[in-house]
């Protein structure tokens, strides 16, 4: 079985914003939404259930630093968490910015219909995924 999330990874994507021995984050090309990662364990994993103890301790500290790095980048009034593993059988956490002036029609549960195009202009996504390196790099060194 071939896994697009597992393939993505193995092709060192460039929208590649962090990586520890466990987990990674990137930014999603799949909207318009700037800063709106997605963190994904390095192992193919269906879900949490299969993780070890170290993947799950990994975790708490990844989407807390990705967070973190959303929240100075973007400065967002919340950030959406979920995940669903139905376009990929690999656990893909989605961690996405909703900004002061996102539409009502997509807030809250309504996220799940906003629109898959455009993706983030191809122009300004190198620059909002070295912001989030940066941010990330001192998110880690300040949390260890
Ligand atoms: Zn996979």
């Amino acid at each position: 079985m071939k896994c697009s999330i597992c393939q993505g990874i193995q092709d060192e994507l460039p929208t590649i914003v962090w990586k520890d021995e466990h987990w990674l984050l990137r930014h999603s090309t799949e909207t318009n939404i700037e800063g709106y990662l997605i963190l994904e364990p390095l192992r193919h994993l269906l879900d949490f259930s299969q993780a070890t103890p170290e993947e799950l301790s990994g975790y708490g500290k990844a989407v807390g630093m990705a967070m973190r790095a959303i929240h100075a980048v973007v400065k967002p009034d919340r950030i959406y968490t979920f995940s669903l593993g139905e376009s990929a059988p690999h656990l893909h956490v989605h961690l996405i910015p909703r900004a002061p002036d996102f539409p009502r029609t997509y807030k809250a549960r309504g996220v799940m219909q906003y629109p898959l195009v455009p993706g983030v202009n191809a122009a300004v996504m190198p620059e909002i995924c070295e912001k989030m390196r940066k941010e990330l790099k001192k998110q880690a060194a300040l949390l260890g």
